[in-house]
């Protein structure tokens, strides 16, 4: 007999910029799980209707070229890779208008369930870091972790700015700020699966808090559980 650790499922919302895929990425890392991006297959989609010149307003469109799509990912070491239909886009769709076009499209009924459907077949056998906006609400409501990361507006479009600069991509941090106010707007009053803080999630206000420290809170807050997650298991010799 011996003790055997389950994987979990931990689940991250929360609005842009939060810090939602810097510490999914470290915790992912830390656990040896796999980093679940969810908000990259929504982009993924998005690219490719803009690259089709598509009518992002067509849910029917989008529905059907959700379901005709095929997404792949690959994590090694701290590089993640997102190909949509064999393509590597993973850096292009952090654009602005790339943004844009995927909060428009994860409005959809249709185009969600068939991206839920994808997303919830990678962290069915558990050992998975997922992160987005109905991650916890939706996608992984059995999640053995929730937690909620949020900071104020202004650290979240100084960040994504600052993020957009070193990927080359130059716009006003007042611009980055208007866009984030509009998509968050958009993402939690949208009908279907708004981005709401659950009342389960652990939440975190990481505006004055550095990467390490929320790092180190999250991990904490799993340890201290980790004796919920054994369970003995009979091997064979
Ligand atoms: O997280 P990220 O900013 O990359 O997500 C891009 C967009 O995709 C969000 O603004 C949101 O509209 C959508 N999204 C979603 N549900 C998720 C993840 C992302 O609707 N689980």
């Amino acid at each position: 007999m011996t003790m055997a650790r389950k994987r979990l499922v931990i689940a991250i919302d929360g609005p842009s910029a939060s810090g939602k895929s810097t510490i999914a990425k470290l915790l992912s890392k830390k656990l040896g799980y796999t980093y679940l991006d969810t908000g990259a297959i929504y982009r993924a989609l998005a690219w490719k209707a803009l690259q089709r010149k598509m009518e992002l307003n067509s849910e029917k469109e989008m529905s059907r070229l959700a379901r005709q799509s095929s997404f792949k990912f690959h994590q090694q070491g701290g590089d993640y890779m997102i190909m949509i239909d064999g393509e590597d886009v993973s850096d292009k769709i952090r654009h602005p208008q790339v943004s844009e076009a995927a909060s428009k499209i994860s409005s959809f009924l249709g185009v969600r369930q068939t991206l839920v459907k994808i997303q919830q077949e990678i962290g069915a056998k558990g050992g998975v870091v997922a992160e987005g906006r109905d991650v916890c609400t939706k996608v992984f409501p059995e999640a053995d972790f929730k937690f909620y990361l949020d900071a104020s507006l202004a650290e979240r479009a100084h960040r994504r700015y600052l993020e957009l600069k070193e990927h080359g991509i130059i716009v006003s941090e007042e611009k980055v700020k208007e866009d984030i106010q509009r998509r968050d707007r958009s993402d939690s009053q949208r009908t279907h699966s708004p981005l709401i803080r659950c009342e389960e999630s652990i939440y975190i206000d990481t505006t004055d808090l550095t990467i390490e420290e929320v790092l180190n809170f999250t991990l904490e807050k799993i340890k201290f559980r980790e004796g919920d997650f054994l369970s003995l298991t009979t091997t064979k010799n």
